[in-house]
């Protein structure tokens, strides 16, 4: 008699990003799947929030992944979790075309809590991400595609705990020859000065999407419109693309490998356990130091459900967020310009943001943006790639807008 067995589904994360803790087989094709999460220095503060891994062997069946392990805290509240109901996993055949697993496939298991994924298996090899990955690699491409323009220059301003390159990107038209004076000229008038703006990605490394928009920005800003001619040859466009590489090579959360947050901690920086935080506020003071101006800066973040624009009380906020809930997909959980307090955690050392310390020792214009991975009633939809590509086209021109206003 011939015995047909099912092959055991395996599964792996031994890719950049790769991201899966212990894995239970409840049955042929039913598995447990851990989310690995990661806690800071301190073991506390633990999220779970990233997963990114891939099945083999699951073509022809129906499969059931049960994604658990979710529970952590926040800013020191237990009980809280990343992933809910309503976060909605992509699905990729390649690992280049993703998209959302459909609402069918996607069950909440709230007495544990889980999140139930039941999938029709079509093809062998199957990637399964809580957003669609993108990794130093994508960066280290971008870079590569543009690395000829002659408005586009990269600099390394330090080394993160694991020792990886520390990138800062300058987008500004390079100043044009100086032109031969005729005898009677005078001397030529002074450049006027540029704005600048400094954009920073990734200081938490699950959050992906924002790193589609800050790519999207780039691509812009390096275009051939009008538009983007004009913003790069007015404004001084500074960019941190990866403020955190090493999460983004292991599949990290939201801390450094030393456990440090890379989004707070900016009014207690430990040069030595927080290499990358050392690095970008020395970029950003011998900048200032050096006679020059922020007039915008920027962290760019993804939360599951939060929309919003956070800085200091400044006309500034007001007038970009109303540009950005008028103009652009920006679709705020939040009715308006949100204020921010003065750090995240009152009396503790180690709690203040980039924009919270920015603002704090320099008085730099520092703002926080939020965008959801939940479903964007805006949109319609729950934002995919095309979103963010559209979003970071509509932020660059946004930023350009308020800059041009009369201040
Ligand atoms: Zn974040």
């Amino acid at each position: 008699m011939l015995l047909l067995l099912a092959a055991a589904l395996t599964f792996h994360s031994d890719f950049e990003g790769g991201a899966l803790a212990r894995i239970e087989r409840v049955g042929d094709t039913h598995y447990r799947c851990a989310v690995p999460g990661q806690s800071d220095q301190d073991d506390r503060n633990r999220q779970a929030s990233w997963y990114y891994f891939r099945v083999d062997g699951a073509a022809g069946r129906t499969i059931t992944l049960d994604l658990v392990n979710l529970l952590g805290e926040y800013n020191y509240r237990a009980g809280t979790h990343a992933i809910t109901e309503k976060t909605r996993p992509f699905i990729s055949t390649d690992q280049r075309t993703w998209t959302h697993l459909p609402e069918s496939a996607v069950q909440w298991v709230a007495a544990e809590p889980a999140l139930r994924l039941t999938i029709e298996a079509k093809a062998n090899k199957l990637w399964i991400a809580h957003q669609v990955p993108y990794t130093n690699v994508h960066i280290a491409a971008l870079a590569k595609e543009f690395a000829k323009h002659p408005a586009l220059r990269t600099e390394t301003i330090g080394k993160s705990v694991e020792q990886r390159p520390l990138y800062l990107w300058t987008i500004h038209d390079p100043p044009a020859a100086p032109q031969p004076r005729p005898a009677s000229s005078q001397a030529p008038t002074a450049q006027p000065r540029r704005p600048a703006v400094w954009l920073m990605f990734r200081q938490h490394s699950w959050e992906s999407s924002s790193s589609v928009v800050g790519e999207s920005l780039v691509r812009w800003l390096l275009g051939n419109s009008p538009q983007a001619q004009a913003a790069r040859r007015d404004f001084i466009w500074k960019i941190f693309p990866a403020a955190d590489p090493d999460g983004l090579a292991h599949g990290g959360v939201r801390f450094n490998r030393n456990g440090y947050d890379l989004n707070r901690n900016w009014d207690h920086v430990l040069p030595g356990k927080m290499p990358e935080i050392a690095a970008q506020q020395r970029a950003l003071y011998s900048w200032l130091d050096s006679g020059n101006t922020v007039d915008l800066f920027l962290s760019l973040h993804n939360t599951e459900s939060g929309e919003y624009l956070e800085g200091p009380a400044v006309p500034l906020g007001e007038r970009w967020f109303a540009l950005l809930k008028n103009g652009a997909t920006f679709h705020p959980s939040r009715p308006a310009y949100t204020v921010m307090p003065s750090t995240t955690t009152e009396g503790k050392p180690g709690r203040m943001t980039v924009a919270q310390g920015l603002w704090h020792e320099r008085k730099i214009p520092a703002f926080l943006m939020e965008q959801r991975v939940e479903f964007n009633a805006k949109l319609g939809r729950y934002p995919v790639t095309e979103d963010r590509f559209r979003f970071g086209a509509e932020l660059a021109q946004s930023i350009v807008k308020l800059l041009s206003e009369p201040r």
